[in-house]
């Protein structure tokens, strides 16, 4: 199979949606394409003494609403056009949940897997010195994202603070909470996906409580998800997996227990009791949630067709391809897109920078209050879109985000 190239696929999504709202070609074509990108190459010591080249990227894709926002990924297949794909998503993510930021993401091609902490350390920091004159806290600030962490979000600040004489907390956010984090941070992805679910669950009648989950991919965001499903609706989380497998098992597993196994082993796919399941056979399970917790183009039309969840809520970036989203409807399975289904994530890393804006930290419950606000209303516009035109969610979710970006770029006089 050619490789699917991500930001072929949001130019897709924005031509369809252009349709759709009948927009100028004109103002499509800025749509389109990114306005600012930054391609470095950043020397690093590695521990044996050898000096090795890593390649980084960051995009700012589109600022019309406000400042750049968006994670930093460590990944060995990353891609300048991954990077810009994704930061297509964030800007319409922010404008989804009416946040006042624009779009941008961050990368670096590297496997941090096989790095040390001090490798870690002085990849982030170069990195942050070579992004110095593109980013700030009114310009574009970055977060974390697929293998980069709170720690390495606290050497990136640290190295900004240091460049500019002062602490500057409010350059990057999903910092650890003792140097200007937010309560609720950690969890924000997966709660704020739990939030449209429960919306979901509401509109088809579907009780939760009874419900079965599976989750594919077993970082922040999938971890917290199976956790979340079992305290927050007493669902059972019936399959688990990572990049290396997973496990499936009816009578249902212990999120907690898989945390611990995939610290201890460096896998869920080593839990003692389940059957063995690879991280694609996990999609095609009978369950009533599936949660793409990874990364990108793993639904696509091969499998699509044998998806029997009642619920895709899409966790990850960009899990799905255009041809599987028409079959997925098709089907009348209900798709929670991305960018509405894990804007949780930048919209408490938005909370993080209120809270370092005006050096006042809120309460963990006050974050989650505010999170299921913004989360609901979201959902509820996309559901209400969709049926009113007749689309699938994910239209449904640009043509309100684009809306919000296209009103900015007018009244700025760009378009
Ligand atoms: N990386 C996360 C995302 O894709 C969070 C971005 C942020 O907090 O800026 O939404």
């Amino acid at each position: 199979m050619a490789k699917l190239n991500p930001f072929e696929i949001v130019q897709k999504q924005v031509d369809k949606c252009a349709q759709i709202l009948k927009l100028d070609p004109q103002v499509t074509a800025v749509l389109k394409s990114p306005m600012r990108e930054l391609h470095l190459s950043l020397p690093v010591r590695m521990d044996d003494g050898t000096i090795k080249v890593f390649h980084g990227f960051r995009v700012q894709y589109n600022d019309a609403r406000g400042p750049a926002k968006g994670g930093i990924r460590f990944h060995p297949d990353e891609t300048i056009d991954t990077v810009r794909a994704l930061s297509a998503w964030m800007t319409w993510k922010c404008a989804m949940v009416d946040l006042p930021l624009g779009g941008g993401k961050g990368g670096i091609i590297c496997d941090p897997k096989t790095m040390s902490s001090g490798e870690l350390e002085r990849l982030s920091r170069i990195y942050m010195r070579n992004v110095f004159q593109f980013i700030g806290p009114e310009r574009d600030v970055p977060a974390p994202d697929v293998y980069t962490t709170p720690q390495i979000m606290a050497w990136m600040m640290d190295e900004y603070s240091a460049m500019m004489g002062k602490s500057q907390f409010g350059v990057i956010t999903g910092k650890p909470i003792p140097i200007g984090g937010s309560k609720g941070r950690g969890d924000a992805t997966a709660r704020g996906g739990m939030f449209t679910i429960r919306e979901a669950a509401k509109a088809l009648k579907l009780d939760l409580r009874k419900a079965t989950f599976a989750v594919q991919g077993y970082g922040n965001a999938g971890y917290y998800a199976a956790k979340l499903a079992k305290e927050m609706f007493g669902a059972k989380v019936v399959a688990v997996c990572d990049s290396k497998g997973g496990k499936y098992n009816e009578k249902g597993i212990d999120p907690e227990e898989a945390f611990a196994c995939k610290e201890k082993t460096g896998s869920v796919r080593n839990l003692k009791t389940g059957k063995a399941i690879s991280n694609e056979e996990i999609l095609e399970l009978d369950v009533d949630v599936l949660i793409p917790a990874a990364i990108e183009n793993v639904i696509t039309e091969k499998n699509a067709g044998k998806i029997k969840a009642k619920i895709i809520a899409e966790l990850a970036n960009g899990p799905t391809i255009p041809e599987a989203d028409d079959i997925l409807y098709k089907k009348g399975i209900h798709v929670i897109p991305d960018f509405l289904c894990n804007a949780g994530g930048v919209t408490v890393s938005y909370f993080e920078m209120v809270q370092n804006f005006s050096l006042y930290p809120w309460e963990e419950a006050e974050v989650q209050e505010r999170l299921d606000k913004k989360m609901t209303a979201a959902y509820n516009s996309v559901l209400k879109t969709s049926r009113d035109y007749k689309i699938n969610m994910r239209q449904a979710a640009y043509v309100i985000a684009v809306k919000r970006v296209v009103e900015a770029m007018k009244l700025r006089g760009w378009v």
